[in-house]
């Protein structure tokens, strides 16, 4: 018990790797449905994966859940439902802990959101990306704009009080206004959350093959802070590069990782990170699942289920830690740093110094957070861990 109090938080990843269609800009691990998607089977594999990785953390309840895909909403309620019951065995959930599911407003259904919402599911995240039905079609996004609004309709009567929605910007050949009346569509809504994304181009992505026209950087950054302004004046507060929420509506599991917690990733190429304390030291390893959907479910529970595994040095904790930490605008404090990493104030400070120095950092008795300057420069704030 003693450990277990040193010890970061553990969320748990649960990847769910189908899609209707692969959206050409998209370099997740995703994987057009030929065929019946073996929902069972893949759960069956999703369980025992659980049972495996969690074998050696006996004592730790998970912090928060995220369903993330591929499309998560292409599983049945049941399926989600049984998922969260080997979830809840064991060391459980924390109370109140926040389970969110990634749904595609193309395979949104009213009686399925229901079912999620019975199952435990309390924050859904929609991929909307636009409302726009030109900007959809060249994303290549299976819905449209008034399917967008129909799903988080749906999502508000299935009983869902803390949404998310995704939206992207600075898309093919769009503009100042139509970026604007884009992200005043989704305002509208009144979501809890909102994500805003820089559309960019991903290698081995159908857009990197043949790239679209994509407004000019400057174009891109005058976007964003349009949208900055725009959504401070209707209440949502920034906290990370790309996050935005009304009080109280931060994303838990996403704050863990940028806090350097731990997390457990289960599913195709899932990721993952634990630490453990040996004698006086901290041990953190990081792993990551075969990424294909056949060969993981052949290998799960066993060690071959694990593409990578690795463990991270203290020399590499540093970079690491700020490259999730100065995401944040509240940045970190010393008990975090401690916490997650192992590390000690003085072990950060040439980096921090020098950081000061260029005016990139603002830093108290209690921690450090990225300055305005450094949120701008972030890779240069960054560079100064490596
Ligand atoms: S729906 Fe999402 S995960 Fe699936 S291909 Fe499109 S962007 Fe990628």
């Amino acid at each position: 018990v003693a450990e277990t109090a040193q010890l970061p938080p553990l969320a748990l990843y649960v990847h769910l790797p189908w899609c209707v269609q692969k959206c050409p800009y998209c370099d997740f691990n995703s994987h057009t449905l030929r065929g019946p998607m073996g929902e069972s089977a893949y759960v069956d594999a999703l369980l025992r994966d659980l049972e495996w990785e969690r074998q050696d953390l006996e004592s730790r309840p998970f912090s928060s859940i995220f369903f993330g895909g591929g499309t998560p909403s292409l599983f049945s309620p049941e399926a989600i439902a049984r998922i969260l019951d080997a979830a809840r065995a064991g060391p459980g959930l924390l109370p109140g802990a926040e389970i969110t599911l990634e749904a595609n407003p193309g395979t949104a259904d009213a009686a399925n959101f229901a079912g999620y919402r019975q199952a435990g599911v309390n924050r859904l995240s929609i991929g909307v990306q636009s409302f726009d039905d030109d900007k959809l079609r060249a994303l290549g996004r299976i819905h449209d704009g008034q399917a967008a609004v129909a799903a988080f309709e749906m999502a508000r009567r299935a009983g869902f009080d803390n949404i998310n929605l995704d939206l992207m910007f600075a898309l093919p050949q769009q503009d100042m206004a139509q970026a604007r009346q884009d992200l005043m569509r989704a305002i509208d809504l009144a979501p809890e959350h909102l994500s805003y994304y820089h559309l960019t181009l991903e290698p081995n992505t159908a857009f990197a093959a043949a790239p679209p026209p994509l407004p000019d950087a400057d174009t891109g950054a005058a976007m964003l802070d349009a949208a900055r302004e725009l959504l401070e004046a209707t209440g949502y507060a920034g906290y990370e590069t790309s996050a935005w929420a009304k009080p109280g509506r931060r994303c838990a599991h996403n704050l863990n990782y940028w806090r350097f917690g731990d997390y457990l990733g289960i599913g195709a190429g899932a990721h993952g990170k634990r630490s453990r304390w040996h004698h006086d030291a901290l041990l953190i390893e990081r792993r990551a699942r075969q990424r294909h959907p056949v060969r993981y479910q052949s290998s799960v529970g066993s060690e071959e289920s694990l593409q990578e595994r690795r463990s991270v040095a203290a020399a590499e904790r540093p970079f690491e830690f700020a490259m999730n930490a100065m995401r944040l605008h509240e940045g970190f404090d010393w008990r975090t740093l401690a916490l997650t990493t192992g590390l000690r104030p003085e072990d950060l400070s040439a980096p921090l110094e020098k950081a000061a120095a260029l005016g990139l950092i603002e830093r108290d008795a209690k921690g450090v957070r990225p300055s305005d300057r450094g949120r701008a420069h972030l890779n240069g704030l960054l560079e100064l861990f490596l």
